[in-house]
């Protein structure tokens, strides 16, 4: 069952000197009820802003979002209140993210007394259950944040997210503040939780080897677009865009020969002056005269599993 659904989703921002930044451009992706869709790029691609703009955090410019078949492009704040149950978000610093003069006991409750769930008993018996779920202790309730490590903290966050039991999670580099251990444990955590609750998480993060270890679809966003999209497999595997192959090349994987590693010249393009045709033509070494003034729609090639969005396959 499709859970979300984004068609042609933008988002502008006024930039300097009445420019204006394009931060998300024309996205349209769909996340199945219980699936796991990985969001990938380099800083400032807009891959966060797709995930606020998608739970409304954030007003999109054009297009619609969809949540269990509803357009929830325009809703006022009142109608999207009882659909926050269902939509939640990790942030990247745990720390941030909690409240440091509040006990644990009090974060994870806030949900529920902000949605008007349960009694203080049901509450509190809902804190220890959301804390057995993360893997931390009962009496983790009676602390605050700043007692906690960094690891233990986004285990809290993560319990806060699933407060009200939601559908969807937007993950926002959540492991990427962690060290590197930590990290694992983390995205185990997070994928242990997805197969047990059936949440759909749309796991934002800039590290295609984190995104891998529970995606079962990855997007690769270059400059605000969507330019390669497909199953987690097909990705990793046989990735189309010259794009995807630079990231990929980055990363060791098991069983696969260390290859040429692709480096990436230049930085990304300023969102606010765009690129005409290609948004990666100034730094693709496969560039054509015409990925300068068309752009590529994204489409699937003959025989592959994903879409892409280069002039290579049309
Ligand atoms: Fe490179 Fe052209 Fe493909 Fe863009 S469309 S990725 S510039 S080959």
């Amino acid at each position: 069952m499709t859970l979300l659904e984004t068609r042609d989703l933008s988002k502008t921002y006024p930039g300097a000197r009445g420019t204006v930044v394009q931060a998300v451009s024309e996205v349209s992706l769909t996340l199945d009820a219980g699936e796991v869709l990985g969001i990938v790029g380099e800083s400032g691609c807009g891959k966060s802003t797709l995930g606020r703009t998608i739970l409304r955090l954030t007003e999109p410019s054009g297009g619609q979002i969809f949540f269990k078949g509803q357009d929830i492009t325009a809703l006022p704040p009142r109608a999207m209140k009882p659909l926050r149950r269902d939509m939640q978000i990790i942030f990247q610093d745990p720390f941030g993210a909690l409240n440091p003069r509040h006990k644990v006991s009090h974060i994870l409750a806030e949900p529920l007394i902000v949605q008007g769930v349960g009694d203080a008993a049901a509450r509190a018996a809902r804190v220890v259950e959301l804390l057995d779920l993360v893997g931390l202790p009962p009496d983790a309730a009676g602390l605050y944040p700043h007692e906690f490590s960094g690891g233990q903290r986004q285990r809290i966050a993560i319990a806060r997210a699933l407060a009200l039991d939601p559908a969807l999670i937007v993950a926002d580099e959540a492991v990427s503040a962690l060290d590197v251990s930590i990290q694992s444990q983390i995205i185990n955590l997070i994928a242990g939780l997805r197969r047990r609750l059936g949440l759909a998480i749309l796991f934002i993060s800039h590290d295609l080897s984190v995104i891998r270890h529970v995606s079962d679809r990855i997007a690769v966003m270059y400059l605000g677009r969507i330019v390669e999209m497909g199953p987690t497999e097909a990705i990793m595997s046989a990735p189309q865009h010259p794009y995807t192959r630079a990231l990929l090349s980055a990363i060791p994987r098991a069983g696969v020969e260390r290859g040429h590693r692709i480096v990436l010249q230049g930085e990304v393009p300023d969102p606010a002056h765009p690129p005409a045709g290609c948004a990666f033509h100034s730094r693709c070494a496969q560039a054509m005269a015409v990925c300068r003034h068309a752009r590529p729609p994204l489409a699937r090639p003959a025989g592959a599993p994903q879409e892409v969005a280069c002039h290579l396959y049309s």
